[in-house]
């Protein structure tokens, strides 16, 4: 078990997430060696005692677990076999956690990169947005094996909610899992946007539709919680780039062609979060996507505040 008096945790990746991470690790007492390829994201952390690594290999050679949340498998890749990568500077037995949402790929390949030096590399992405991140509530999924995840347990729970850490199956299932979850969620927000611009247009009032909506069998927690960022405060959460939103979409059709399982819906949802992409840019919002229905009915949509029916819980949840 990595405890928090002794246990060194080397971080990469100082980001939306990265930032919040590494500031409640820090907060729950683990020594932190960090590297970014923006050195001034690491400028707090500094002051509060971080050690700064000027590469991956150096953050490897000084930690005991490296922890990447970077954005994308290729610069994962890149990060931890490329020149000056984590496995260059890792120690025989060394632990490497990715917290990225990414696929297997990278991981398997980094196995038989390294396999001489035995090292343990768990996936453990998570979900709760820059916002969990932040307060330390992240829900946390882990594939590797019941001996790996005990022995990380005292660092995962240092970045999210203890009763939302799970551990979900071997090596890979931590990706699949959140992969699924965010393909959901993405086609909840397209399928809600596309009925709430349908009725809006046929003249019924968005507080009287979404409230129907709600009492209705077709209820559903992004309704009756997440949508309500845009509908009630204009906040399309830029939190979360929809750059990185098509990356996860992409990765998931890729995972579902890899099962040979036809994805069809997923496949469209997938196009219209690319569309929002083209036209909005690429660190608009991962809630863009309504946006394009908003141009198209010529209407933005938003509601008389009524959060008395639909509850204080604004924020997101991927
Ligand atoms: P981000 O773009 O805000 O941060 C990525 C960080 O990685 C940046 O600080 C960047 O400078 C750094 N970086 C890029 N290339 C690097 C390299 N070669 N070496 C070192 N550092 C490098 O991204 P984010 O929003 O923090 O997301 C990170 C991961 O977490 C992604 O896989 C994303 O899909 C996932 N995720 C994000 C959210 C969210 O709400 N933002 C929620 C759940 C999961």
């Amino acid at each position: 078990m990595f405890d928090n008096q002794n246990a060194v945790i080397g971080f990469i990746g100082l980001g939306n997430m990265g930032s919040g991470m590494t500031k409640n690790l820090q907060k729950n007492g683990f020594k932190l060696i960090v590297h970014d390829v923006r050195k001034e994201a690491a400028a707090d952390l500094l002051a509060a005692g971080a050690v700064w690594a000027d590469t991956p290999a150096e953050v490897a050679a000084h930690s005991d677990v490296v922890i990447t949340m970077l954005p994308t498998p290729k610069l994962l890749d890149f990060v931890a076999m490329g020149p000056d990568g984590i496995l260059t500077g890792m120690k025989k037995d060394g632990w490497w956690v990715d917290m990225s949402t990414s696929v297997p790929e990278v991981t398997e390949r980094a196995r038989s990169f390294s396999e001489e030096l035995q090292v343990h590399i768990v996936d453990a992405p998570v979900a709760g947005m820059s916002a969990g991140a932040r307060n330390g509530t992240l829900q946390i999924f882990v594939g590797s094996t019941e001996e790996e995840f005990l022995a990380l347990k005292n660092v995962f729970e240092g970045m999210g909610d203890p009763k939302k850490i799970l551990h979900v199956g071997k090596a890979g299932a931590g990706y699949a899992v959140k992969l699924m979850i965010n393909q959901l969620w993405f086609s909840h927000l397209v399928a809600t946007a596309e009925v709430l611009a349908i009725g809006v247009k046929a003249g019924v009032e968005l507080d009287v539709l979404v409230k129907s909506l709600v009492a209705s069998p077709a209820n559903s927690n992004f309704l009756e919680h997440d949508v309500l960022s845009v509908l009630n405060h204009s906040d399309y959460d830029e939190g979360f780039a929809i750059d990185l939103a098509c990356k996860d979409l992409g990765l998931s059709i890729d995972l579902a062609r890899s099962v040979s399982v036809p994805v069809e819906l997923s496949a469209v949802v997938e196009q219209i979060y690319r569309r929002a992409k083209s036209q909005y840019g690429d660190k608009a919002g991962e809630m863009t996507p309504i946006k394009l229905y908003e141009d198209l009915i010529g209407q933005d949509l938003r509601m008389a505040i009524h959060e008395d029916i639909i509850g204080q819980d604004l924020r997101l949840a991927i």
